[in-house]
C-alpha cells in the first residue's frame, strides 16, 4: 500500500519564505491567523489525512460504491461515512467559508493546502465534499437572501453536500445543447425534468440531504448557452422557511464503473418534475456556472498536485531501498549486493522530474490561493480587481498543467518501481489510474487551453498575461545582477519575451483564420505553464537563500531549481516550434482521409 505523509516542510517554506503569507494575513485583517494557528491547522490536517483518509484509499479502490436499483440509494465504501463524520466534527467543510454562514473564515491559502492533503490521501473520498465548495460559492454570489439563509449553513457545516449537475448524455463540453427543462410552478419554484450523467456525489450515504445545482432551460429560453438557468434542487424538498419536507422527484438511476476513483460515486441522476429554485437571473445560468466551475477547476488542479506528492514520497522511498545493479561510477554501497536504484541517472531523472514539477506546481497552486484571498478581502478595490483578473488568467493554466503533470508524475513514480509499480499491492497503479480522470472532468485540457487563449487572452486584450508579466519583471529587475540567479533571470526574461511574441503571433494569425487559435491552444497552454513555474522556481531559489531553514533543505531547493531550468524548462522550445508551425499541419488532411 502507498503511504502518505503531508509535505509540511515544503508547505511552510512556501507560506513563510516564498509568499510571506503572514504579511498578507495582517494586510487583509486576518489578525487571528497567527503562525501558531497556521501550524495547528496544518498539523491537524496532516494527522487527519494521514491517519484517517489515507488508509481508506485502497479500501475505496477495492470496494467501490454500491447502488441499490430498488431504492436508488448509494452505499459508500467501508469507513468512508465515518471519516466524513470526523471531517464534519473537525469543522473542515467550512474552513474558508464566511462565518456568517457558520464557516471559520480562514484564508483560502490555508484551505488550498488542506485540500492538497485530502486529495493526496484519498482522492475518491475528497470528491464528496469537493463540489459543496462550488455550490456554496454559487449561492453566495448569485442566490437570493432566503436561499443563502436556508441552504448555506448546512452546506458550510457539512450536514448537507452539494453537486454540480451540468452534463447530459449528448452534451458535455457544449452545454448549449442541454435538454433538461424547468417549468414554472405556482409557488415560485420550478419543476425540473431531465437526465444528468456523470454526477459526482449525486447520491451517497454521508448526509441527510444533497443540494443539486442543476442547469436547465426555461420554456422561453433563447437557444444555446445563453438560454441556460441554474436551479437548487435538493434531494429532500426545502421550503423558503428552511423546513425540510418530503423526498423530491430526483433519483440516482445507476452509478458508473470507472478506470479509477472507484470510491467516488459517479451517478446518473433522473429528475422527474423535481422541485427546484432558480438561483440568479433567468437565463443567467452560465455566469453562475462559471462561479462554480472556477472554484472546482482550482480544486481539481489540487488533485493533480496531491497525487503527485504522494507518488513522489513512495517512489523516493522505494528508490532508496531497492537494490539493483552498480552505479556507473563504481559501487556506492560496496557492503551491499547492489546499489540502491537512486544512484542511476535515469531513476534520478524520473524522481527529479516529479519533485521539480510537484514543488513547482505547489507554488503555483498556493499563489492562486493567495490571489483568491486578495480578491476577497483586500481593502483597495484596485488590488481586488487585479487579483481577480490574475487568478482568472491563471486558473486554466493551473487546472490543466497540474492535472497533466499529475499524470506524468504518477506514471514516472510508478516507473521507478519497475514491474512492482504495476502490481496493485504497492498502490502506485491506483494513483496513476486515479490521476487519469483529472484532465477530463471540470473541462478537459483542450477546453482549458481554449479558455486560456480565447476568453482569458484574446477577448481580454491579454490583461491577465500583462499583469503576470509585470510581477515577473519586477522580480527579474530586482535580481538581474545577482551573481547566483542572474543567468536564470536572463533565461526567464527570454521566455517571457517569446511568450508575448507568440501571443501576438497567434492572435494575429487567428484574425485571418480562427482555426489558428485552436491549433495553437494546447502548446500555448503548456508554454505558459512551464514559464509560470520557472518564475516560481526562481523565487524559490531566492527565498531559500534568505531562509533560516536547514542547509540541506535549502541546498535541495537550489538543486531542484537548477534541474527545472536545465531539464524541464527547455520543453518550451518544442511547444514554441509547434505553435509556429501553425494550423496547416493539423487542418490540411481532410476529415474523410484520416483512414486513408
Ligand atoms: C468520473 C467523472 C465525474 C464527473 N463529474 C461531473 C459532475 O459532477 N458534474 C457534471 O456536470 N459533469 C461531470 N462529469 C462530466 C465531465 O465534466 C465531462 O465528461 C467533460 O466535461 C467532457 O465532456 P464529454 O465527456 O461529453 O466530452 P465531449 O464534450 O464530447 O468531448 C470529447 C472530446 O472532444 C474535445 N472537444 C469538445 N469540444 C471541443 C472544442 N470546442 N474544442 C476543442 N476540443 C473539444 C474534448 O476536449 C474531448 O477531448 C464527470 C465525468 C466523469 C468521467
Amino acid at each position: 500500500m502507498s503511504q502518505y505523509t503531508a509535505p509540511l516542510d515544503d508547505i511552510r517554506f512556501i507560506l513563510d519564505d516564498v509568499l510571506d503569507a503572514q504579511s498578507q494575513f495582517a494586510r487583509l485583517g486576518h489578525a487571528e491567523v497567527t503562525p501558531d494557528v497556521v501550524d495547528a491547522v496544518l498539523e491537524e490536517a496532516a494527522r487527519f489525512t494521514g491517519t484517517v483518509l489515507a488508509p481508506l484509499n485502497a479500501v475505496g479502490a477495492a470496494q467501490g460504491c454500491r447502488h441499490d436499483p430498488a431504492t436508488g440509494e448509494v452505499t459508500t465504501p467501508e469507513g468512508f461515512k465515518a471519516a466524513y463524520r470526523q471531517f464534519v466534527e473537525g469543522g473542515w467543510p467550512g474552513l474558508t467559508a464566511d462565518p456568517k454562514y457558520g464557516g471559520q473564515g480562514l484564508p483560502h491559502l490555508l484551505g488550498l493546502s488542506v485540500s492538497e492533503m485530502i486529495n493526496a490521501a484519498n482522492l475518491a473520498w475528497g470528491n464528496f465534499p469537493l463540489l459543496s465548495h462550488g455550490a456554496v460559492e454559487a449561492l453566495v454570489q448569485h442566490g437570493e437572501d432566503w436561499q443563502k439563509e436556508v441552504f448555506l449553513p448546512p452546506l458550510v457545516e457539512g450536514r448537507w453536500t452539494g453537486t454540480m449537475c451540468l452534463t447530459e448524455p449528448h452534451c458535455g463540453t457544449d452545454l448549449g445543447l442541454l435538454r433538461t427543462r424547468a417549468e414554472p410552478n405556482a409557488d415560485g419554484s420550478y419543476a425540473i425534468t431531465g437526465t444528468k450523467i456523470f454526477i459526482t456525489a449525486g447520491e451517497h450515504d454521508f448526509t441527510g440531504n444533497i443540494v443539486h445545482l442543476v442547469l436547465a432551460k426555461l420554456p422561453d429560453a433563447p437557444p444555446g448557452a445563453k438560454g441556460i438557468s441554474l436551479f437548487a434542487t435538493p434531494k429532500f424538498k426545502v421550503a423558503r422557511d428552511g423546513s425540510v419536507g418530503e423526498r423530491n422527484a430526483v433519483r440516482c438511476g445507476s452509478i458508473e464503473h470507472k478506470m479509477g476513483i472507484k470510491g467516488s460515486a459517479t451517478c446518473v441522476m433522473n429528475f422527474d418534475g423535481a422541485q427546484g429554485w432558480l438561483v440568479g437571473e433567468a437565463h443567467g445560468g452560465l455566469k453562475a456556472m462559471f462561479t462554480m466551475m472556477n472554484s472546482a477547476r482550482l480544486g481539481v488542479g489540487l488533485q493533480g498536485l496531491g497525487l503527485s506528492s504522494r507518488a513522489y514520497e513512495n517512489a523516493l522511498r522505494y528508490a532508496r531501498e531497492r537494490l539493483q545493479s552498480r552505479s556507473l561510477t563504481g559501487p556506492k554501497f560496496p557492503e551491499k549486493p547492489a546499489d540502491p536504484i537512486i544512484v542511476h541517472p535515469d531513476v534520478r531523472r524520473m524522481l527529479l522530474s516529479v519533485k521539480a514539477l510537484t514543488e513547482g506546481m505547489r507554488m503555483m497552486a498556493m499563489h492562486a490561493g493567495y490571489l483568491l484571498d486578495d480578491a476577497a478581502h483586500a481593502r483597495d478595490p484596485a488590488v481586488r480587481e487585479r487579483a481577480e483578473t490574475l487568478v482568472g488568467f491563471l486558473t486554466p493554466i493551473s487546472k490543466a498543467c497540474q492535472t497533466e503533470w499529475g499524470i506524468e508524475n504518477t506514471y514516472n513514480a510508478l516507473q521507478c518501481f519497475g514491474g512492482h509499480g504495476y502490481i496493485a499491492e504497492h498502490g502506485m497503479e491506483q494513483l496513476a489510474r486515479d490521476a487519469r480522470i483529472t484532465t477530463l472532468y471540470e473541462g478537459t485540457t483542450g477546453i482549458q487551453a481554449m479558455d486560456l487563449i480565447g476568453r482569458k487572452t484574446a477577448s481580454s486584450r491579454a490583461a491577465g498575461l500583462k499583469l503576470f508579466l509585470e510581477d515577473v519583471e519586477a522580480f527579474c529587475s530586482a535580481h538581474a545582477d545577482d551573481a547566483e540567479l542572474g543567468a536564470d533571470v536572463a533565461t526567464l526574461r527570454d521566455r517571457c519575451r517569446e511568450w508575448t511574441a507568440l501571443t501576438t503571433d497567434i492572435l494575429g494569425a487567428a484574425a485571418g483564420n480562427p482555426d489558428e487559435l485552436g491549433a495553437a491552444a494546447w502548446d500555448y497552454l503548456f508554454y505558459s505553464g512551464y514559464v509560470v513555474v520557472a518564475y516560481w522556481w526562481l523565487r524559490a531559489s531566492a527565498a531559500a537563500r534568505a531562509s533560516s531553514r536547514p542547509e540541506a533543505f535549502k541546498a535541495a531547493k537550489r538543486a531542484t531549481a537548477r534541474f527545472y531550468f536545465d531539464r524541464i524548462l527547455p520543453r518550451t522550445l518544442a511547444h514554441a516550434a509547434a505553435i509556429r508551425a501553425g494550423a496547416g499541419p493539423l487542418m490540411d488532411l481532410p476529415a474523410d482521409r484520416f483512414d486513408a
